[in-house]
C-alpha cells in the first residue's frame, strides 16, 4: 500500500491517520520484521494489523554468497505464496550497495540469450512482492553493517510490461516517512516497450532509464530481442530521444556482448553512428552463458576493442564485468537451477517472436 492507501485503510477502521506514517517508519525506515517490533503502536492495534494486514509475502528459499575482488554478491531466491520463484541480488561495492530485483515471474520478452525468457511469463509480481524484495535486501545489507543505496530492475521480468505496479513500488520506496529512497537511485531496465518509455518520461519520478539494445541493426536485434519486430531500433531510439528531451536525463544502453554474434568492430561503428548526438552511456555486458543456447562471451581483447571504438567516437562506455556468475546469479540462472533440481525442467521457447511481442 502507498501511504495514502494505508491512511485510507486505517480510516475505514476508525483508526487515526497518523498511525500510517508510524507504520511506514517502522516497516520501511526501521525495517521492522513484524508488528510486534512497532513499539509506538498500541498492542491491540499491532495484533489487529498482524491479522488484517500481514506484510510478509515471501520465504527465502535459498541464499548464496560470493566474495569477489571488488566486493561481495549475495543472491536470494524467494518463494511466493503460490510456490513460484523469483531472484534478487545484492551487490556490495565500496561506495554503494545495489539491490537487483525482479518484477515478474518469468518474462514475456523471450530474449534468446536469457535464462528467464526461456519459460515465458508465469505472472506479474504485485507491488508488495517487489517492495518486499527491496526490504529483504535492505535488511540483509543492514545485517552486514551497510545501507542500501540503489535499486535496479534488472532481475527477472520486464518492468515496462508490469507498469502500474512498478510505478507504485517506486512511489512507496520514495515515501519520506518510510525508506525515503529517491527515484534517482532507482533504475528501470527495459527491452524496449516504446509506449511505456513515453509514459515513464511523463512521470513525476526522476528514475534512471536503461534500455537493453544489444544490437544496432534490426535483423540482428530481432534475432536477439524478438520485441524488436514490434518496436524496431529506429523507433526505440526515437523514444529514447524523446525521453532525453523531456527529462534532460541520460539514457543507459545495455549491450550484451556475445562471441561471434554482435561483437564485430563494424557493429560498434554502426552503434556509435546510431547513438551520435544522444545523451547516453553504453554499458557493455559480456554475456553469461545460459542453458538457452551456445552463447559465450567474447575474448577480453574483443570486448576492449568494441569499447574502444565507442569511446573513440565520443560515447561514454563502461564494461560491466559480470558479478555472480559462479553462484548462478546471472539472469534467471538460480531459479532455473533450483527448479531444474526439483525435477522441473527448463521449458524450451514455444512461442514465436511475434507472439512474444504481442504478449507485452
Ligand atoms: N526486461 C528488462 C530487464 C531484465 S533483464 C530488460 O530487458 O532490460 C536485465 C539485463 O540483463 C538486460 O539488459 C538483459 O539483456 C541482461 N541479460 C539477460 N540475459 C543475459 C545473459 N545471459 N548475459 C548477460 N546479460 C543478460
Amino acid at each position: 500500500m502507498t501511504l495514502a492507501e494505508l491512511e485510507g485503510f486505517l480510516a475505514e477502521r476508525g483508526l487515526p491517520k497518523y498511525r500510517a506514517k508510524q507504520i511506514f517508519g517502522w516497516a520501511y525506515g526501521q525495517l521492522a520484521e513484524s508488528y510486534d517490533a512497532m513499539r509506538t503502536l498500541p498492542a491491540a492495534l499491532r495484533e489487529r494489523l498482524a491479522v488484517e494486514l500481514p506484510f510478509v509475502p515471501y520465504t527465502t528459499a535459498r541464499e548464496v554468497r560470493l566474495a569477489e575482488p571488488e566486493g561481495e554478491t549475495v543472491k536470494a531466491l524467494f518463494e511466493t505464496p503460490d510456490a513460484r520463484h523469483v531472484e534478487a541480488v545484492l551487490m556490495f561495492y565500496p561506495d554503494r550497495v545495489t539491490a537487483c530485483i525482479s518484477c515478474q515471474v518469468g518474462c514475456p520478452i523471450r530474449c534468446t540469450f536469457c535464462a528467464t525468457g526461456l519459460g515465458g511469463l508465469e505472472r506479474n509480481l504485485t507491488t508488495g512482492e517487489m517492495v518486499a524484495q527491496v526490504v529483504a535486501l535492505a535488511r540483509r545489507a543492514r545485517a552486514a553493517g551497510r545501507a542500501l543505496t540503489n535499486v535496479v530492475m534488472m532481475g527477472m521480468g520486464e518492468p515496462l510490461a508490469n507498469y502500474e505496479p512498478t510505478m507504485k513500488m517506486i512511489g512507496i520506496l520514495n515515501e519520506g516517512a518510510g525508506l525515503g529512497f529517491g527515484a534517482r537511485r532507482v533504475t528501470v531496465s527495459t527491452a524496449g516497450v516504446v509506449p511505456n518509455i513515453d509514459r515513464l518520461a511523463a512521470e513525476p519520478y526522476q528514475v534512471n532509464l536503461a534500455v537493453s539494445l544489444h544490437a544496432p541493426t534490426d535483423d540482428l536485434r530481432t534475432a536477439l530481442v524478438p520485441l524488436n519486430r514490434r518496436w524496431p531500433v529506429a523507433e526505440l531510439l526515437d523514444a529514447c530521444r524523446r525521453y532525453v528531451g523531456k527529462t534532460g536525463r541520460r539514457v543507459t544502453f545495455e549491450y550484451i556482448l556475445i562471441d561471434g554474434m554482435n561483437d564485430a568492430p563494424e557493429l560498434a561503428e554502426e552503434l556509435a553512428r546510431q547513438l551520435r548526438g544522444l545523451l547516453c552511456h553504453v554499458n557493455l555486458i559480456p554475456c553469461n552463458p545460459t542453458p538457452a543456447g551456445p552463447f559465450q562471451p567474447p575474448s577480453h581483447a574483443a570486448i576492449e576493442r568494441f569499447a574502444g571504438i565507442l569511446r573513440d567516437a565520443g560515447i561514454a562506455t563502461t564494461v560491466r564485468w559480470s558479478r555472480g556468475v559462479t553462484i548462478a546469479a546471472a539472469c534467471g540462472q538460480l531459479r532455473a537451477e533450483h527448479e531444474g533440481g526439483a525435477g522441473r525442467p527448463i521449458r524450451p521457447a514455444r512461442r514465436t517472436p511475434a507472439a512474444a511481442a504481442a504478449a507485452v
